[in-house]
Formats: C-alpha cells, structure tokens, sequence
C-alpha cells in the first residue's frame, strides 16, 4: 500500500503551467507532468540556494520526503530535456502561503497576505481574477 502522501507547503506558485521544447511537435511525445511540490522543491534548492534542510522546513515536509520529491523532479526534468518532451506544471499535495489569485487576461498569480479587498491584477490591472483555492 502506498504511503500517505504528505501535504507541502509552496510559497510561491508557479508562474506558467508549462513548457514547450523549441521545435516540439503536437503529438511528438508524452508531456512529462511535474506537481507543484516538485516545483517548488527545484525552486528552492536549484534556484534560491536553500540546503535540504532549509527547504523542507519551509516546505512543512520531512527532509527524506523532500529530498524524495526533489530526485523525482530532477529526474523528470532531465527526461523531459534529453528526451524533449513538453513539461506540464499540474496536481501535487500543497497548499499556498495565504490567499492566491490569477488573472484570467495575463495569468499572473499574486497573493494577498493582509487579506485586503482584491479587485485588479496587480500586473494588467484586469478585474478578470479569480481564487485559487488552497
Ligand atoms: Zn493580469
């Protein structure tokens, strides 16, 4: 039986919901699908520099998960490299740093720490917003 999975904590989400290998064609290959803790674990570590320790502490998570989440990310994103599939930034157990909100024009996602009334992007100043859910 699998082990429960633990939930993270992500502080920032994703900009994008994926990315396209340069010459990629349509039905050229499976997208390789990377949650949003494995994001956020490359995120931390690879780009921000954090130790393992460091990370999973923000992340709420032990470090043997993390580190876990982090060689199953690093091994999907080398596939997805070499091999040139699409990478697709979906599903996962986290829930974000306070309330999250995207704009439907440029998708943007911003939160609102102070719980202060939303009602523009704070990018495109569209009122097209809508909740994102923990
Ligand atoms: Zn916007």
């Amino acid at each position: 039986m699998p082990r429960p999975r633990q939930i993270s904590k992500v502080q920032i989400p994703p900009r994008v919901r994926g990315f396209i290998p340069v010459g990629y064609y349509k039905d050229q290959s499976e997208p390789v699908q990377l949650n949003i803790e494995e994001y956020e674990a490359i995120r931390l570590l690879d780009y921000e520099g954090l130790s393992q320790v460091e990370a999973s502490h923000l992340m709420q998570i032990s470090r043997p998960t993390l580190t876990r989440i982090y060689e199953r990310a690093r091994k999907k994103i080398a596939t997805a490299l070499t091999e040139a599939h699409q990478i697709v930034i979906e599903g996962g157990n986290a829930i974000f740093n306070g309330s999250w909100f995207e704009c439907e024009r440029c998708n943007c996602k911003f939160n609102n720490p102070n719980e202060l009334p939303v009602q523009s992007c704070p990018v495109c100043e569209s009122f097209n917003l809508h909740h994102l859910e923990d």
